[in-house]
């Protein structure tokens, strides 16, 4: 039994590890790990206090899958309900659908008897004024509901560099099962209604107990175009060993060409619960927490560099030019 997380994560992982000792399910384990993070106010990534859309508006992807029979469940651009992850498992439980969006997924959250709340905090409605204040005036934010070129403004503000982040949690039980499960409020000032990697099955996360189980933190349009999470699953399938499934997969983001490449993190574990953490940033960790343990522990991520590009800027991550 052992999780294995995002920094992030911290807050829920004594929780979760408490039920796996108890014998619950690995998805237990992820939902309730998630779940604290989300309810976490002092994480701009996730959940309650995410940051916002360029609107303002706070919009949460989340997905989880398990890996002994491939269920898997998301919400994305879920409005003003903070439980995302178990909504998320609603839609794997309850519907013959995988992925639910915006007004559907609020509304199916409603049915499922989850209370609506205000997901923009002070601190991030403050954040989010100064963020977009070097590009917009103060009346320029006022009347920003009524302007026809927010696309305009999306390429300076959604710079991933300066304002992503994103939960990952994988489990595994005492039968020894796999989850995985991914929570993010996306982008800080992302265009209204993008979707990140984090609620796609394949891009934000995968697991299948036969080889092993992925999740990814980072620019999401590059694991969604390169299918990150499936891939490094896919290598172990092909007979990789972990280390060498994680290496390729970050190595292939080099073949993603276009203006928009950014910095990729993920956590990995194989079939035989060895784990690993992966970052284009140096000096990154990830947690490990085995049921042995008093406590989880930091372990380094391997660093793996890629191109990064973001407008007309090129250059290696971690060393941005902007
Ligand atoms: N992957 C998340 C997204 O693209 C953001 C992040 O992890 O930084 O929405």
């Amino acid at each position: 039994m052992f999780l294995v997380a995002s920094t992030n994560a911290a807050i829920g992982l004594t929780q979760a590890m408490t039920l796996l000792r108890d014998g619950a399910s690995a998805i237990d384990a992820v939902e309730v790990a998630i779940r604290a993070v989300e309810a976490n106010a002092d994480d701009h990534s996730v959940g309650v206090g995410g940051y916002p859309n360029l609107l303002g508006e706070v919009e949460l992807d989340a997905g989880l899958m398990q890996g002994h029979d491939l269920t898997s469940g998301s919400v994305a651009a879920l409005k003003q309900y903070p439980q995302a992850i178990s909504i998320a498992r609603k839609v794997m439980e309850r519907l013959p659908h995988v992925l639910l969006v915006g007004t559907g997924a609020a509304r199916f959250a409603a049915e499922m008897g989850f209370e609506p709340s205000n997901l923009l905090t002070e601190p991030a409605r403050e954040a989010w004024t100064k963020g977009l204040q070097p590009e917009m005036s103060v009346e320029d934010l006022e009347h920003i509901q009524e302007r026809h070129d927010l696309w305009r403004w999306v390429e300076i503000a959604t710079d991933p560099e300066r304002t992503g982040g994103t939960t990952n949690v994988i489990a595994r039980d005492i039968d020894g099962h796999l989850c995985v499960g991914v929570s993010t409020s996306g982008w800080a000032w992302k265009y209204p209604g993008r979707v990140g990697d984090s609620p796609l099955v394949g891009a934000g996360f995968y697991a299948d107990d036969r080889y092993g189980a992925a999740a990814c933190t980072g620019a999401g349009e590059m694991a969604i175009r390169a299918a990150t999470a499936h891939s490094i699953v896919m290598y172990m399938k092909m007979g990789l060993p972990l280390m060498e499934a994680g290496t390729r997969a970050m190595a292939d983001l080099n073949d993603l060409g276009g203006r928009y490449l950014a910095g990729m993190n993920f956590i990995a574990v194989d079939s035989h619960g060895n784990h690993a953490g992966f970052s284009t940033y140096e000096g990154a960790e990830y947690l490990y927490f085995e049921a042995s343990m008093e406590e989880p522990v930091e372990v380094p991520r391997t660093h793996v560099p890629v191109k990064a590009r973001w407008g007309s800027n090129v250059s290696c991550v971690g060393e941005r030019v902007s």
